[in-house]
């Protein structure tokens, strides 16, 4: 059985690899188009919604490398054996909460493997 890290950190690796190959630079809302740094540097025609449209250039692909980076990070300092939580000792198969936190993010990539590691802890 996989630890916990060790389903989560492809999951990150893989959503911060996507994010990169996107094209890069300053997404914008421009009317019914995403725009990137210019209205004739089109990233999407047109979205409907303005609120979709919104959500978008929020998870723009710097937004989404940085919310990578930052996860990874956290990943780094809870993946192994260290003390956590209140100074309890957290091993790769007995997770912390700030590692369980994090993986929650992801629960609805792999929902089967999410609910097979989390089954232990979840209510
Ligand atoms: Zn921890």
């Amino acid at each position: 059985m996989i630890t916990l890290a060790e389903w989560l950190r492809p999951l990150i690796e893989a959503r911060k690899a996507r994010a990169e190959k996107a094209t890069q630079g300053e997404w914008d809302l421009d009317g019914g188009s995403i725009t990137n740094g210019h209205p004739v540097d089109q990233i999407v025609d047109w979205v409907y919604e303005r609120a979709d449209g919104e959500h978008i250039v929020e998870n723009q692909p710097r937004q989404i490398i940085a919310d990578c980076e930052y996860q990874l990070a956290e990943l780094a300092r809870h993946d192994r054996t260290h003390r956590c939580d209140w100074g309890d000792y957290h091993t790769p198969d007995r997770p912390c909460t700030p590692l369980k936190r994090l993986a929650r993010i992801y629960r609805h990539r792999d929902p089967d493997g999410y609910a097979d590691l989390a089954e232990d802890w979840e209510p």
